[in-house]
């Protein structure tokens, strides 16, 4: 039991100032170039939307404030910021600004409100407990509150990963893969009652080496994610000749996906092998990548430590995925 949550359920505004402050904590971090926070911060809003229909004003009102901390506050101290041009990326997080700020604004008085009942009830129950004293008051209130003090920083979220994808995607990276040439794809989905779900597999232009793999005509990924409401879940790449691990140029490129979304995975095929890797860096690994300079193939001290499977994916044999391969367009 946190003590500090009953204080705060006792006090409403306590509760949404708690809110608020952890929304501005919030850091831009300037290992990801500034275009990465636009296009994530388009995605912030596809999530919480769907937070706000699904009645989680919470999680709705939390990731509305980080948007506008992210967007008034702070990405104009990047270093790179000048290097985001006025453009339809720019524009449409203007506009988004522009409408979340009322959204907020009702969101606040919705929850205030929300916190308010539950204050009454705390206390009306705290009471009635008091008279019957034989064991603590507040370890008896706790199983009669719903605990909502954790949601800040609850832990992951669930996200689904259709099983199918594995076989979808080493199809499609056959010819490369025995070319000895690595393939690269981009995993996106929705969110649906706090689960993430994988639901498309986008294949960009790219070019692959036997140990790279780099994208190009990134855009045309984006315009078909805005068509479909889709949200970045993480990415996946073929090892033709290697085993399932994540290089130090992976590492790198999975902070930036990580950074933008807690939950984003990398997903590692070594056919040869016969090894699937379902990976996430550790927090040790976020803070040591998003902090290391290098760039290209070098040695990160203990390696092994930065990275680890990730527990919350949950795996379905069922569930479709849509596959959208750019390459020959
Ligand atoms: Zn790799
Ligand atoms: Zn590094």
């Amino acid at each position: 039991m946190n003590p500090r949550r009953n204080n705060l359920i006792g006090d409403p505004q306590a509760r949404i100032k708690q809110t608020i402050d952890s929304a501005a904590a919030v850091e831009v971090k300037f290992a990801v170039e500034p275009m990465r926070y636009y296009r994530s911060g388009i995605e912030m809003i596809r999530q919480a939307t769907i937070y706000r229909v699904e009645g989680d004003l919470e999680a709705a009102f939390h990731l509305y404030l980080k948007f506008l901390t992210i967007f008034i506050d702070k990405i104009d101290k990047h270093p790179q910021y000048s290097t985001i041009n006025k453009g339809p990326v720019k524009s449409e997080i203007k506009k988004l600004l522009r409408k979340t700020l009322p959204i907020v604004e009702y969101l606040k008085l919705q929850l205030l409100e929300k916190y308010k009942s539950d204050a009454k009830k705390y206390l009306e129950e705290k009471e009635r407990l008091e008279t019957v004293p034989e064991k603590p008051v507040e370890e008896k209130i706790s199983v009669q509150l719903p605990d909502d003090s954790e949601k800040d920083n609850k832990g992951l979220r669930d996200i689904i990963v259709p099983t199918k994808i594995i076989k979808e995607f080493l199809t499609l990276a056959y010819v490369n893969t025995v070319s000895n040439k690595e393939t690269c794809g981009i995993l996106a989905g929705r969110l649906q009652m706090n689960r993430l779900t994988i639901t498309h597999l986008l294949i960009p232009k790219q070019s692959g080496s036997s140990d790279s793999c780099s994208t190009q005509s990134e855009e045309e990924i984006f315009e078909y994610q805005d068509q479909h409401d889709l949200i970045t879940l993480g990415w996946i790449h073929t090892h033709p000749t290697q085993t399932a691990f994540l290089s130090s140029v992976d590492l790198h490129t999975h902070c930036a996906y990580q950074l933008m979304m807690s939950e984003a995975i990398a997903i590692v095929c070594a056919p040869k092998y016969e090894e699937i890797g379902y990976f996430t860096l550790t927090e040790h690994g976020l803070n040591f990548i998003s902090r290391c300079r290098e760039s290209g193939f070098h040695p990160h001290p203990n390696e092994k430590s930065l990275y680890t499977h990730a527990q919350h994916c949950k795996f379905e044999s069922t569930a479709d995925v849509k596959v959208i391969d750019l390459r020959a367009k």
